[in-house]
């Protein structure tokens, strides 16, 4: 998607702080994070939200989650917890359309969200 800042990111044509990488997956910090650790865990596919996601995408699905596991380990988060989130839509607060889950950790988080 020409006008994807996250399929720039994935094409490397805009620089990112990677943490994971596989076929299927991305995983970068976040350019504002909102906690000591925010980091994007993003399909390679461009997907637009969670609404667009089709049932053939289970292996992308699953890979996305699994490697939220990795990565959380990898970077400490694992033992005292952390939070996904996932934006859809204007109301939602999704602010880039290609499909993405925020791991944001390292400290205690509130809830609810705003
Ligand atoms: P959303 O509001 O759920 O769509 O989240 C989009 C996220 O992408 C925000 O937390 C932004 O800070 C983040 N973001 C936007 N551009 C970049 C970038 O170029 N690198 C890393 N993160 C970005």
């Amino acid at each position: 998607m020409e006008n994807c800042i996250f399929c720039q990111i994935i094409e490397g044509k805009i620089p990112s702080n990677k943490v994971y990488e596989d076929e299927y997956v991305l995983a970068f910090h976040d350019i504002q994070p909102v906690a000591p650790t925010h980091v994007l865990v993003i399909p390679k596919r461009h997907i637009t939200s969670l609404m667009e996601l089709a049932p053939e995408d289970h292996v992308i699905a699953g890979k996305i989650f699994s490697s939220i596991q990795t990565i959380a380990r990898e970077l400490g988060l694992a033992e005292k917890g952390f939070r996904v989130v996932n934006n859809i839509g204007k109301d939602g607060g999704q602010t880039v359309y290609h499909i993405h889950f925020h791991l944001i950790g390292g400290r205690t988080l509130t809830w609810p969200p705003g």
